[in-house]
């Protein structure tokens, strides 16, 4: 059987794509095509088969009977005749990197929105013919047969390698031997200089802690985006990786380093959950939901290590990763849904809960990202210390890396513990019963002092007080975007959707705030005396009043720093975390 797709780009401004797939030798009489529902790495279901119009199919010149089994799914009468085609047309009109889009300026493809596969036959090789305007050109990780035919060894390496397709500019480098390419499409201001060398000083970090780059050739698509609704977003693959940006976010110096960290953590992506995966995303259904406890490591620990490369490829400097780990404890423990759902279960729901999060969200969960980041800052901490000083996370890395490459199988969660077992030589059963399946606070003080890493509550700024409350700023609006549970706002009765308009009788203002502008949320901060202040708020349109305690700090923020005393055994631990 041989299974051909085309893809042709004809009316590029209409945001239509011609697909059509053809199939010789189909040996069965009633042949079933499936557009899947959601794309790997983005655990929402995006029901992609809703862009699809026009879909036909014939054999020889005669049309075939087809008709729709579900929203995802159509079946075609074949009679047995070869070749088959079905052609359909895909709007594609969405700019994200989980998505795709066409329009006069370029095409981006991510394939599990554009491409149907045939049920049963999801392993059999499959070829890709793209049609484009003149003067365009074709970025992608498939195998390349000649210009613009591509072939991948199945289906699912035919989605999981997204193709960019335009006037973009390209940069390489090669690393240990391995041919890397940037495509970089849009309005990206910097210098492509810097931007080369700091890509190629992220591969060069991961390959030192992985020991080797497991692929011939990686593609980074960046997609430097005006006005882009957030500051960026990645989605990871195989053998590449789709980033979209806010232009202005890649020109600020300090936002530029969250974006080395992006990219760092789409690379990591390569090896965490594209090699090493748990096992229920190792050949995952297209059709539905698929349930996985492990998202907090294949997320969180990569999140973790996204910091770790920057700091080991000398992007950010080793107070500026404390800084970021110490933001990420006070968020988590800003956080009161850590109290309601563990690692695991936040996991498990992440297709209703972190993708379809409300304003009660932070009161009854706890993001797998977030949590993830600080049990691998944990996790290598207890490694550091049950090897005294020999291993840490980074054996652990290479240790799954080595068990799971070799035969494709993914990992358990009585596979980790073993993994955790070989590196550290202690069962770690207790502590993921507790940090991972349990809700237990986490000791960071005493585990990261272990280390020689110091964990002390920020005070808050010289007579400042805090409601609690969290803003964001919309159309010149002050709205309340979410109210902790516990904190005195909570227990005043605001609601998040609130319009502050004042605060002490005076018109709430940017002044009142202890954080810039630009950031999205804004932590409202009050000078002076007064254990109250009153606070006026536009609800369904009516003025409401409360009085609203100030606590001292209803936030808890801190800040890590190295620990100064002279203690050789804890020094050498911490560099073995920082250094590896
Ligand atoms: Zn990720």
């Amino acid at each position: 059987m041989r299974i051909s797709y085309f893809l042709g780009i004809r009316e590029p401004e209409t945001h239509f794509l011609d697909v059509s797939v053809t199939i010789e030798g189909y040996p069965e009489e009633i042949l079933q095509l499936t557009m899947p529902a959601w794309t790997p790495g983005s655990y929402t279901i995006r029901d992609f088969a809703r862009n699809v119009r026009n879909m036909r199919a014939r054999t020889n010149g005669t049309v075939l009977d087809m008709s729709k089994k579900d929203k995802s799914t159509w079946k075609v009468v074949t009679g047995r005749k070869s070749p088959v085609t079905v052609e359909y047309e895909v709007y594609a009109d969405e700019a994200f990197p989980q998505t795709s889009h066409v329009d006069a300026s370029h095409a981006f493809i991510t394939g599990t929105s554009v491409f149907v596969y045939l049920e049963g036959y999801r392993e059999q090789t499959v070829e890709l013919t793209i049609e484009k305007p003149d003067g365009w050109r074709i970025s992608t990780a498939l195998d390349r047969i000649t210009d613009n035919r591509y072939r991948a060894t199945n289906y699912d390496i035919l989605v999981d390698s997204p193709i960019e397709i335009g006037t973009h500019e390209t940069l390489s480098f090669r690393v240990d031997g391995r041919d890397h390419e940037i495509a970089l499409y849009g309005d990206f201001m910097g210098s492509r200089e810097k931007l080369l060398q700091d890509v190629s000083s992220i591969v060069e970090a991961a390959q030192r802690i992985m020991g080797q780059l497991p692929y011939r050739r990686y593609l980074f698509i960046f997609h430097a985006i005006r006005e882009f609704v957030t500051p960026y977003v990645g989605l990871e693959h195989a053998h590449s990786t789709a980033i979209n940006f806010e232009s202005g976010f890649l020109e600020d110096e300090k936002s530029y380093k969250t974006c080395l960290s992006v990219i760092s953590h789409e690379f990591f992506h390569l090896w965490n959950v594209k090699r090493i995966r748990p096992t229920e995303l190792v050949e995952p259904g297209f059709r539905e939901e698929v349930y996985t406890h492990g998202l907090w490591f294949s997320e969180g620990v990569t999140d973790y290590y996204a910091n770790i490369l920057i700091l080991r490829a000398g992007l950010i400097t080793t107070q500026e990763f404390l800084d970021k780990m110490a933001s990420e404890i006070s968020s988590y423990r800003m956080t009161p849904g850590r109290r309601y759902y563990s690692a695991e279960e936040s996991s498990f729901d992440s297709w209703i809960k972190y993708y379809r999060s409300s304003t009660g969200t932070v009161n009854s969960y706890v993001d797998y990202y977030l949590k993830g980041l600080l049990l691998g800052l944990m996790l290598s901490t207890e490694i550091i210390n049950a090897s005294r000083g020999s291993k840490s996370l980074d054996d652990l890395m290479r240790n799954m890396m080595e068990k799971y490459r070799r035969d494709g199988r993914g990992f358990s969660e009585k596979d980790l513990l073993q993994a955790l077992r070989e590196i550290s030589g202690t069962d770690m059963t207790d502590w993921f019963r507790m940090y991972v399946k349990g809700r237990d606070e986490i000791p960071f003080e005493s585990m990261l002092s272990s280390v020689g890493l110091i964990l002390e509550k920020k005070p808050l700024k010289d007579g400042r007080r805090s409601t609690g409350l969290v803003l964001r700023k919309s159309g010149g609006k002050f709205l309340v975007s979410a109210v902790h549970e516990g904190t005195s706002s909570y227990e005043a009765g605001i609601n998040a959707g609130d319009e502050l308009v004042a605060a002490g009788g005076i018109r709430f203002n940017e002044k009142m705030t202890g954080t810039p502008v630009r950031e999205r949320i804004l932590q409202d901060l009050f000078q002076g005396g007064g254990e109250h202040v009153n606070l006026h708020v536009f609800r369904n349109g009516r003025i409401m009043e409360f009085q609203v305690k100030l606590p001292a700090d209803p936030f808890e923020t801190y800040a890590l720093r190295e620990s100064e005393e002279n203690d050789e055994r804890k020094n050498s631990m911490r560099a073995k975390l920082l250094s590896g």
